[in-house]
């Protein structure tokens, strides 16, 4: 056999258990005889016995084992530990998915990237609890809601190196659920440099924002209202709380990483482009040549001009010269086309887009316009909001995935699936 071929019967060996031991002819040391196809075979056919072995690869096991041992003291300090232990499942199931991976290097990857997170969720554990012991001090018993909303605030601070601002007499911040979803990502994520402070608005419409390494959320109440995301044709309920915030870690995540300035453009993040309200107006008066013309004494100018006023914000009026019905259709276009791209109709909370020419156009925010290509929406949706900009685009797919753990959309680049859920 070769080199290669060795390494890997060793390393099948050595998980599936089926070294053979027999004595060395002559006496003396026991020695370890190749396994038999029928021994792997065997090995395979009981998937229980695999992943025990699987987990008794020593370095596993032991940070396997310092998490359970820390969801146990948080569970006895009375903390809620079901996204934790939710996470950590994650990684059990990928460190015994990675055994069916044929490349070795591949399969090495999965394990250490696994047992790197199980690490990290120690981690996030070990936080809470040294904040417990800063908040508690020498007081006994488990801790009551005020002092679990210190501790959660404390590890936030500490561990996250989060500032954090609170509205005079708000205390639904929910930080308990912002530390699990602070958790439920890869440390990289959420210890970007664009995530420094957080702080609340007083506000049941507030919802969330990111900007400037802050994030700042809503007044969400007792945050169990939810809202409904698509992937691949299923509905994926939301906690909007959570989602929000994994929205708001996105944003960060992508301001620190230029994700989308770099992949933005693919067709599998959307197909994005920059425009102005010039360039709108020429690929739509483009658009109304074709789908509708022009008939003297109407001219392309004039449509041109009108949909310029449109985009302004204006309401044009006939020029001179120019009755029903032909100036009918140019106001049908602007009621049709033009208007569903302005930000005063908000078009990312409609299910539907225009189809102009193959770009959906859209301004996004105040002097910032998008379009984005219309074959992209179906085959990458997570829901309507993700069709703002380029920026709320990966935020939607971002927060969905990593909230429900849910692979994205099968038309989602790979560039990007890189940054969600995966497991
Ligand atoms: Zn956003």
């Amino acid at each position: 056999m070769s080199a290669d071929a060795d390494a890997k019967l060793a390393w099948l060996t050595e998980v599936l258990g089926v070294v053979v031991s027999q004595p060395v002819p002559g006496g003396g040391a026991m020695r370890n005889k190749p396994p038999s196809l029928a021994a792997i075979g065997k090995a395979l056919r009981d998937p229980a016995a695999l992943v025990s072995r699987l987990f008794s690869a020593p370095d596993v096991a032991e940070v396997q084992k310092a998490l359970n041992q820390e969801v146990e003291r948080l569970e006895q300090l009375g903390f809620n530990t079901d996204r934790l232990k939710l996470d950590r499942d994650d990684q059990e199931r990928a460190i015994a998915a990675a055994a069916n991976l044929p490349d070795q290097a591949a399969r090495e990857r999965a394990i250490k990237r696994a047992r790197e997170r199980l690490a990290q969720l120690r981690d996030h554990g070990v936080a809470l609890a040294k904040a417990a012991a800063k908040v508690m001090g020498k007081a006994t018993g488990t801790s009551d809601s005020t002092q679990q909303n210190a501790i959660y605030r404390r590890a936030l601070e500490d561990s996250y190196g989060l500032r954090i601002a609170v509205p005079e007499g708000m205390s639904n911040t929910h930080f308990d659920r912002l530390f699990d979803m602070m958790g439920t990502v890869p440390r990289n994520h959420s210890k970007v440099r664009t995530i420094r402070k957080l702080s609340y608005e007083d506000d049941p419409d507030y919802g969330g924002a990111y900007g400037g390494g802050h994030i700042i959320m809503g007044d969400f109440g007792d945050a169990t209202g939810s809202e409904d995301y698509q992937i691949e044709g299923t509905t994926v309920p939301a906690n909007s709380f959570d989602v929000t915030t994994l929205h708001e870690m996105g944003h960060a995540l992508d301001d620190a990483k230029r994700i989308m300035r770099k992949h933005g453009g693919k067709t599998g993040c959307g197909g994005w482009r920059r425009e102005t309200p010039a360039s709108i107006a020429d690929a739509m008066l483009a658009h109304f040549l074709r789908s509708v013309g022009v008939q003297a004494p109407l001219t392309a100018g004039m449509v041109h001009a009108a949909i310029a006023t449109r985009l302004a914000g204006g309401q044009p009026d006939a020029p001179d010269g120019v009755a029903q019905p032909q100036w009918r259709a140019v106001q049908d276009y602007l009621a049709d086309v033009v208007n569903k791209s302005l930000a005063s109709t908000n078009p990312w909370f409609k299910s539907s887009a225009v189809d102009v020419d193959g770009r959906s156009y859209v301004e996004s925010y105040d002097a910032e316009w998008w379009s984005y290509e219309y074959a992209a929406r179906a085959p990458t949706r997570v829901n309507n909001y993700q069709w703002r900009s380029p920026a709320e685009w990966f935020a939607e797919v971002y927060a969905i995935t990593w909230l429900a753990k849910r692979k994205p959309p099968s038309g989602v680049d790979a560039a990007i699936a890189a940054y969600l859920w995966q497991s």
